[in-house]
């Protein structure tokens, strides 16, 4: 490697990194991330399936060097220079190195004689204007690396495909994978599943190819002796440039690879349109084994497990963007990185009108069914249970429910919001600015910010800090007419974030009436320019992300503000803005006591969670002839992150049952009850505090044969016992422990007792002795 000094500071060392060692202990960053995660399949890897990276011998003029890891798994490592580097000097170093491939756990891996060859090769750390970067290896984290010139030269049996990041230079190799081209297409339209054929021995013969790519952050390689190919060309819409791409996929996945060059076409021809101009002339997919997601972005190359590849196709080549040609520090700001790319992702199917379903997903009661309204009941429900984190975060920080609906899901929410406010063009001509003056020069969001605010001559800290940077949320409120002045409506601001709001004017399902509120603070009265109209909204498509919808309307007919209309459904669904939902559903039951039991569930329970829920099922018992069921009502609080409590929820429940008929044994059965939580902390550790005090109130009436009175008679009973209850709970995948302590006490006794149980793990961790 040469490495070229263009800081300002004068280099005694170098950083590099030895990324496979993340696979060479099961008690590296990366292991201990996996487990956390919730993952044993490396806790269970037998030594086989190990990785590491050795044999080192670093060298600058002929001198050797001297090193040191700078971390116990040697995945850093600290190369002294002979002579310091001045700024604008180079150097060149060298190193053999020998890796073992792991098996297939996260990225790097082998599956049978498929190899996916990343994180590979001693990498110089970042040095940025905070000085040198290191970091481990981790799933969840990806990277920040510098830009270099790649060529590279790989030799193998020659009956392996190859797909690389970078141009091939080897003639004889682009014939023949010319060759496979038309072998796989004389094979199409490819149909059936099974046709997998077994693994072909490797060739004797080897052959080495060469691949060169200039100002790209890293190298990527995938080889499968498999590989059907089909090459095409894409032209460019802004550079008209032509850009060769190939499709490498085994027999597995050629029924959903085999329209692989359309969907490659469309996606560099739809992120050239609204970011920029594709730089590179290769792109390439490959499938393959992958277990940090469906898809893994390189520079040029993606790799693909996903057997429905469209989407993640579209995605990890819009990482070519962000990813490659921007190159974020994807593990500090993971969000820039993915929520870009998944905002541009969502909005392609938006403007296609062809959104793809999640399987499974068809029987619920999704009144907009798509991924965007999806993703947003994941962020709505961590934000209810206050367990949500600031979109801005560390891809170490979060919790791995968080990285998908932070990252994921809410940051390309709150782009798509951006996006709405200024509209179409105005959006895509900002961003065009800032690829254009930020591309191969790694930006952070300060400088989105800058260019935003330079662009708009407008003020964006209610985006970047508060929405971004927080968890502050945004919720505009109707606060009734303005007396005096009919025409005129007040909205109150409930968390202070000045963010733009849109607000629509209906007559019926017309619009009569729209315009984009700015931000303010306190209460705002609006002007509503006709008083032809039945109901007026704000946000009304829930662009803008808000803690609260339900104080979005206002209804011209006085009353409906006071007693929303209600909508009635059955199934469990969705929280209907504007509307107060009671959801319906017929029951069913059965007990020796009341026999065959029907009836209905009535309630309101939604998604996301509410403050407020309740559920009653009645039942009819047709063998008691007697009312039976259960009912429960809670209230629930949730605290922000800095609190220690986490939640506390009061509720009531209530049961009724027939234990026997004969002689008639019955009961009724209220329990008032306070449930709290500990906030876990810090906030990925796994310890759970759970408090729980209940008051079982239970009366029985019971049938006894008085045989001096020779009658039967009716006799009730009333019981009560009060109980407090801890539970500590340790979630671990390998040794989970929970402990609880109960205090019971009523008329008659006190009574406490403990329970202590986990698990110890033994045989690799693919064995477990449970202990109670
Ligand atoms: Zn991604």
């Amino acid at each position: 490697v040469t490495y070229h000094n263009r800081s300002q500071n004068t280099l005694k060392f170098l950083y590099f990194h030895l990324w496979p060692n993340a696979y060479s202990s099961k008690n590296t960053p990366f292991a201990k991330q996996k487990l956390q995660n919730g993952s044993k399949s490396f806790a269970q890897a037998n030594e086989s399936e190990m990785g590491q990276l050795d044999s080192l011998n670093f060298k600058a003029n002929g001198e050797k060097l001297y090193y040191q890891f700078e971390d116990e798994f040697q995945e850093i490592c600290k190369v002294a220079l002979e002579e310091p580097l001045k700024p604008g000097d180079s150097i060149t170093v060298t190193t053999p190195f020998r890796v073992e491939i792991p098996g297939n756990f996260s990225r790097m891996g082998r599956d049978g004689q498929s190899y996916q060859i990343t994180q590979w090769y001693p990498k110089v750390a970042m040095y940025d204007e905070n000085g040198w970067l290191t970091f481990p290896y981790l799933s969840q984290g990806e990277f920040y690396n510098n830009f270099g010139d790649y060529d590279v030269a790989i030799t193998l049996p020659d009956n392996y495909v190859v797909g690389a990041t970078g141009q091939l230079q080897t003639s004889s190799e682009i014939e023949w994978l010319q060759q496979k081209d038309s072998t796989t297409r004389q094979q199409m339209p490819f149909e059936a599943e099974d046709q997998t054929l077994p693994t072909p021995p490797s060739s004797d013969q080897m052959k080495t190819l060469r691949y060169t790519q200039q100002n790209v952050p890293d190298f990527a390689w995938f080889t499968d002796k498999s590989y059907n190919v089909l090459i095409d060309t894409v032209q460019d819409p802004r550079s008209d440039s032509f850009i060769t791409s190939y499709s490498m996929f085994s027999d597995a996945y050629a029924t959903s690879f085999q329209n692989s060059p359309q969907e490659i076409r469309q996606a560099i021809q739809y992120f050239s349109r609204k970011v920029g101009a594709y730089p590179y002339e290769t792109y390439t997919v490959v499938s393959g084994a992958l277990k940090a997601g469906g898809g893994m972005e390189y520079p040029n190359i993606t790799v693909i497990s996903d057997k429905n590849p469209e989407v993640t196709i579209l995605h990890e080549i819009g990482h070519s963007w962000f990813q490659c040609i921007l190159a974020f520090n994807e593990r500090k700001y993971p969000w820039l990185d993915e929520g870009l790319t998944s905002f541009y992702q969502n909005r392609y199917y938006r403007e296609k009108q062809d959104e793809p379903m999640l399987s499974g997903m068809e029987v619920l009661d999704f009144d907009l069914f798509n991924m965007d309204d999806i993703f947003d009941y994941v962020v709505q429900h961590q934000e209810q249970v206050a367990l949500d984190q600031p979109v801005q975060g560390h891809s170490t920080q979060f919790t791995s429910i968080n990285y998908f609906a932070m990252v994921y899901a809410k940051a390309p929410k709150l782009l798509r919001y951006l996006y709405e406010y200024k509209g179409t063009s105005e959006f895509d001509s900002v961003m065009h600015r800032f690829y254009d003056q930020w591309k191969f020069r790694h930006p952070g969001p300060e400088d989105l910010q800058k260019t935003f605010e330079s662009y708009f001559k407008e003020d964006f800290d209610w985006f970047f800090d508060d929405l971004i940077q927080s968890r502050k949320s945004v919720d505009y409120a109707f606060d009734g007419q303005v007396k005096g002045a009919g025409d005129q409506l007040a909205i109150y601001n409930n968390t202070g974030v000045r963010a733009p709001v849109l607000m629509k004017v209906y007559k019926d399902t017309t619009v009569k009436h729209q315009q984009w509120i700015h931000g303010f603070e306190g209460t705002k009265k609006v002007t509503i320019p006709t008083d032809d109209y039945t109901k007026v909204v704000i946000n009304p498509r829930k662009i803008v992300p808000e803690s609260n919808y339900k104080n979005n309307y206002h209804y011209a007919t006085g009353i409906k503000n006071v007693i929303k209309p209600i909508d009635l459904r059955s199934f469990i669904g969705i929280d209907q803005p504007g509307k107060n939902d009671l959801f319906l559903n017929p029951a069913l039951g059965f007990n020796k006591g009341d026999g065959f039991m029907l009836g209905g569930v009535v309630s309101n329970s939604l998604l996301p969670p509410q403050n407020l829920e309740y559920s009653f099922i009645p039942l009819y018992g047709f063998e008691s002839q007697r009312l039976a069921g259960i009912g429960k009502f809670s209230s629930s609080f949730y605290y922000q992150k800095d609190q220690a409590w986490h939640n506390l929820e009061l509720g009531i429940k209530g049961k009724r049952f027939t234990y026997d008929r004969d002689p008639l044994l019955t009961y009724n059965k209220i329990e008032p009850y306070i449930h709290f939580q500990l906030k876990p902390k810090p906030f990925r550790k796994k310890w759970k505090h759970h408090f729980k005090l209940r008051s079982a109130n239970v009366s029985r009436e019971q049938e006894e044969f008085k045989l001096f009175e020779k009658e039967l008679v009716k006799e009730k009973r009333v019981y009560h016992v009060n109980e407090f209850k801890y539970k500590l709970e340790r979630q671990h995948q390998l040794m989970p422990f929970s402990t609880e302590l109960t205090f019971q006490q009523n008329n008659y006794f006190v009574k406490t007792f403990a329970e202590v149980e986990g698990k110890l793990p033994f045989w690799n961790n693919e064995s477990f002795l449970k202990w109670r």
